[in-house]
């Protein structure tokens, strides 16, 4: 099949307008609300240009105007009259939401997850999933085509596009090259293919990357010039952004920091290392935890036998939070981000082991060096599905 069969695959402008129009709107859709003296500071625009802007966005129905007020600012040389309001009321800019929405999907070994978002990345309800009938690109697709229906909710916004997550490696945010966990090795238009089953734009991303943009646009990274995601399950997966945008490296989708040296006392991992980052992930997890007690457990018991407080899983759940507080200091001492979320199946383990993971940390850190600022998401496949939403969003804001 030739490369250009499918024609609806790339996410569509909300609207077209200067660069500045599309920054504006960026940051109102990260910030808001805000204030028009706000935007003018932090994009370095006149008052006359941002007006101008703010007035065709809201004139294409992209942003409405919101009172909000600013907490303990009292209008001076005035009385408190005791009503409500302590604040100064000020004008501020949100995105719309009742103009469009989208839906995040997110692929991994075992299922297809999926989320009907608003332009913010808020769900209108629960995620919907089911296990993954087949790894051949068609079904796939049908199963997707077949599942949409079953995750939009009523009386919402129209539906513009639809962002999906898969990790592995990907070009033009449209063919997958390599997604080890789908066992596919060569190059499938699986957004050409979803779009035209769909009648719908279908963008292919990189889980990691989205996860990435996800806290920098609606997350705990909002604001942030630089910051990392860490995340360990199946796989190792790191993703760095420099001003507020993932660092694009052609190599980065193969899984770089999947064997970085991290515990000379570790198992060997399947390419010969001893005590790589792969002691990290759930296989790996699995597979020392079944040396230790003598037979074969699964990542799964082992996570049960550390909450049920089993002496061997707790010592290997405290291992692995301070190997992974080792990684954490690599990457804080090498990319110098100013924060580092940690996600995937793996993570819980290391929420439950905090004090393990910072003294991982301050093992590989200068004692005067300032703490790391790192942050534990609770983790959920739900939660990467609008992620892969969220891409979709900054795709159609532009
Ligand atoms: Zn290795």
């Amino acid at each position: 099949m030739s490369a250009d069969q499918y024609h609806n695959a790339n996410v569509p402008l909300w609207f077209s307008g200067s660069d500045n129009m599309h920054r504006v709107a960026r940051t109102i859709a990260q910030r808001g609300p805000i204030s028009r003296i706000q935007l003018t500071h932090m994009l370095g625009l006149s008052q006359g240009a941002l007006s101008r802007i703010t007035a065709d966005l809201l004139h294409e129905g992209v942003i409405e105007e919101v009172n909000t007020f600013t907490p303990g600012i009292l209008d001076e040389g005035k009385e408190n009259d005791g009503s409500e309001h302590r604040g100064r009321p000020q004008t501020g800019l949100q995105l719309r939401t009742d103009q469009v929405s989208f839906i995040g999907i997110n692929i991994h070994s075992k299922e297809i997850i999926m989320e009907h978002i608003n332009v913010l990345c808020q769900p209108y309800a629960p995620s919907y999933s089911e296990p993954l009938e087949s790894f051949e690109p068609h079904a796939l697709t049908k199963q997707i085509a077949r599942m949409i229906p079953q995750c939009t909710a009523p009386h919402t916004p129209p539906l513009v596009a639809i962002g999906i997550s898969v990790g592995g490696h990907h070009t033009h945010d449209r063919y997958v090259q390599y997604a080890p966990f789908l066992r596919w090795n060569s190059s499938v238009d699986l957004g050409g293919m979803v779009s035209d089953a769909t009648g719908l734009p279908c963008a292919i991303f990189n889980d990691i990357d989205s996860l990435l943009l996800k806290e920098g646009w609606f997350g705990s990274a909002t604001g942030l010039h630089s910051y990392a995601v860490l995340t360990i399950g199946a796989g190792v997966g790191y993703s760095l952004a420099v001003d507020g945008k993932a660092v694009n490296y052609p190599d980065k989708s193969f899984g770089l920091v999947g064997h970085i040296p991290l515990d000379f006392t570790g198992p060997r991992c399947s390419i010969g290392h001893v005590g790589c980052s792969s002691i990290l992930t759930s296989d790996s997890i699995a597979a020392e935890y079944s040396a230790e007690v003598g037979h074969a457990v699964s990542y799964e018991q082992f996570e049960r036998d550390a909450r049920a407080f089993v002496p061997a899983a707790v010592r290997l759940a405290a291992r692995t939070a301070h190997r992974l507080g080792t990684l954490i200091a690599i990457v804080a001492n090498i990319a110098m981000p100013q924060k580092i979320i940690i996600s995937g199946e793996g993570s819980g383990i290391a929420a439950m082991n905090i004090e393990e993971v910072r003294t991982g940390i301050t093992q590989y850190r200068h004692s005067q060096a300032q703490a790391v600022d790192f942050e534990i998401l609770q983790f959920t496949w739900s939660d990467w599905a609008q992620a892969a939403g969220a891409r979709a969003i900054a795709r159609y804001i532009g």
